[in-house]
C-alpha cells in the first residue's frame, strides 16, 4: 500500500484491510471481489489480486506460514527480486541482495557506472556489484545499511559526502562527476486516449456493469462496458460499436456525455466520456462475447462492486441522479 501512496493516505486502507483480514488464511478464504473492494481507491489492483493469490499459495503450500527462503517467497505471486531479497535477507538472514533505488544511485556513483538505469543490462551491472558488496554474515543489516545511506546521505540531489564512509573509494566523489549518477534517460511522454463507456439502463432503471479480464489493467474490476475511441469514429459511434463487439447489442446512444472524467494511469492518460444508452428496438439481450460477466444493479448496490476511479465517478453520479428522482 505504501509503495504509490502515503502514510496518511494508506493507513485508513491498511486498518480496513488488516481488520477484515486479520491473518492469511482470512484474506486466502476472502472473495476476489472483496479485498478489491477494501483497496479501491489505492489503484495499482495487481497487487490486491496478488497478495490475494499468493495468500492462497501460502495457505496450500506453506501450511499458513510466510516461506523462510528466496526461492519459496519469489514464487509467491506479485514479491519481485527487490522484495524477495529484503524479505529473505532482513527476515531470514538469507544472502541476498536487495538493489531498490537508493542502492542503485549509490552503486552507480560508487563505481561510476554512468549507463542508463532504464537498461535491465544496467540493472543487472548493479545488481552484480550489490551482490559483491554484501555481508553474507549479516545480509539484512547490510542492505538495511545501504537503502538507509542512499535514503539519508548519498541522496540525489546534494549528497552529503564529508559524512559517507565511502567517500575515499567513491569513484564519482573523486571525479567531482556526482550530478552525472546515476544517468536515467528521460520519460517516454504518456499518451492520452479518449475512452466512450455506455451506460445501459432499463426500464426498473437498473444498470449495466461488466466485470474485466483478470490479466488485463484493472482486471477483474467491474466497470460501464465501453471502450477506446478509433480514429474517424463519433465518441457515441465508439459506444454503439464497442457494445455490440463486447455484448452483442444494438444500442441508442444519447448526443453527449452526462459525464467527462479526467484520469491520469503511470503510462497513460484518458478522457472518460460517459453516455446513457438503451437497447434498440429489435436488439438481441445481452450477451458476453468474451465470457466476462455482467449484471444489471440498482444505484444503491453500486457500492457493493469495486470500480477504476474513473468509473467510480460515474456510479457517484447516478447514485446522485438516483436520488433526487
Ligand atoms: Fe554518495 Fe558522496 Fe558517498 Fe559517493 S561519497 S557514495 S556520492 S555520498
Amino acid at each position: 500500500m505504501l509503495q504509490q501512496t502515503r502514510v496518511d493516505q494508506a493507513t485508513p486502507y491498511y486498518e480496513r484491510f488488516i481488520n477484515r483480514f486479520p491473518d492469511v488464511r482470512s484474506l486466502a478464504e476472502a472473495d476476489l471481489d472483496e479485498v478489491l473492494r477494501l483497496w479501491e481507491g489505492l489503484g495499482y489492483y495487481s497487487r490486491a489480486r496478488n497478495m490475494h493469490k499468493a495468500a492462497r499459495r501460502i495457505v496450500e503450500h506453506h501450511d499458513s506460514k510466510f516461506p523462510d527462503t528466496y526461492d519459496e517467497i519469489i514464487a509467491l505471486q506479485g514479491i519481485g527480486p527487490y522484495t524477495a531479497a529484503a524479505v529473505a535477507s532482513i527476515a531470514f538472514n538469507e544472502p541476498w541482495a536487495a538493489v531498490d533505488g537508493n542502492v542503485i544511485r549509490v552503486i552507480s556513483r560508487l563505481y561510476g557506472i554512468g549507463e542508463d538505469v532504464r537498461l535491465a543490462s544496467t540493472r543487472k551491472r548493479i545488481a552484480r556489484k550489490a551482490d559483491e558488496l554484501l555481508d553474507r554474515v549479516r545480509p539484512g543489516d547490510f542492505n538495511q545499511a545501504m537503502m538507509e545511506l542512499g535514503a539519508t546521505v548519498c541522496t540525489p540531489k546534494t549528497p552529503a559526502c564529508s559524512r559517507c564512509p565511502f567517500q575515499n573509494s567513491c569513484h564519482a566523489w573523486q571525479h567531482d562527476r556526482i550530478s552525472h549518477y546515476p544517468f536515467k534517460s528521460p520519460a517516454k511522454k504518456r499518451p492520452h486516449f479518449h475512452i466512450a463507456t455506455g451506460v445501459i439502463r432499463d426500464d426498473q432503471g437498473h444498470v449495466l456493469i461488466a466485470r474485466r479480464p483478470e490479466n488485463v489493467l484493472l482486471g477483474s474490476l467491474w466497470e460501464f462496458p465501453g471502450g477506446k475511441q478509433e480514429p474517424g469514429e463519433s465518441l457515441s459511434g465508439a459506444v454503439r460499436r464497442e457494445l455490440r463487439e463486447e455484448l452483442g447489442v444494438d444500442v441508442t446512444v444519447d448526443q453527449e456525455p452526462f459525464e467527462v472524467i479526467q484520469h491520469a494511469y503511470s503510462h497513460f492518460t484518458i478522457t472518460l466520456h460517459a453516455f446513457f444508452a438503451s437497447l434498440a428496438d429489435g436488439s438481441a439481450p445481452p450477451k458476453s462475447q468474451n465470457g466476462q460477466p455482467f449484471r444489471w444493479v440498482s444505484a444503491h448496490e453500486l457500492t457493493n462492486f469495486a470500480f477504476p476511479k474513473a468509473n467510480r465517478k460515474i456510479t457517484e453520479t447516478l447514485v446522485k441522479y438516483d436520488a433526487e428522482q
